[in-house]
């Protein structure tokens, strides 16, 4: 039997989606089930340092809606994304920060490990360019 004869191999499935966002350990926060340090709330989102910070400054800004991903986002949530970009800015000025970047990893591959969309500021010590 040649290899031509044998059957196709199945292609390899993509990885499955994470649970929605409100499953993961942001939406128990948001839901007050553990506890943050949160450094600023509003009715769209929520804001609080990261527990395994990068930098002297490493905040993460948070949708009260549970996107999983920035691309299972609709153009529904544009207003709601150009907030959470403004929210960062605001909290960078609050922490004094006088530059500062902004990441949002989508997808495991990007470095995405909590499926709960989330813009990192991170800040107060030189950041090297590109990234890892
Ligand atoms: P990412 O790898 O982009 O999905 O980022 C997830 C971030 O969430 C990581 O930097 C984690 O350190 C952070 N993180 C995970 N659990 C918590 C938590 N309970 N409170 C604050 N930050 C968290």
């Amino acid at each position: 039997m040649t290899d031509s004869a044998a059957p196709p191999s199945p292609a390899p499935s993509p990885a499955p989606t994470p649970a929605p966002g409100n499953d993961t350990v942001f939406g128990r926060i948001l839901r007050g089930e553990i506890p943050c340090d949160q450094v600023y709330a509003d009715d769209l989102c929520l804001a609080f340092r990261d527990v395994q910070p990068q930098a002297p400054v490493h905040v993460l800004v948070i949708p009260r809606d549970p996107i999983a991903r920035l691309d299972e986002a609709g153009a529904e949530h544009g207003a709601l994304l150009g907030h959470l970009l403004l929210v960062a800015a605001l909290v960078a000025r609050e922490e004094g920060l006088s530059g500062f970047r902004t990441v949002i990893n989508s997808g495991a591959e990007a470095g995405q490990t909590v499926f709960h969309l989330h813009v990192h500021v991170i800040g107060g010590r030189p950041l090297a360019w590109p990234p890892g």
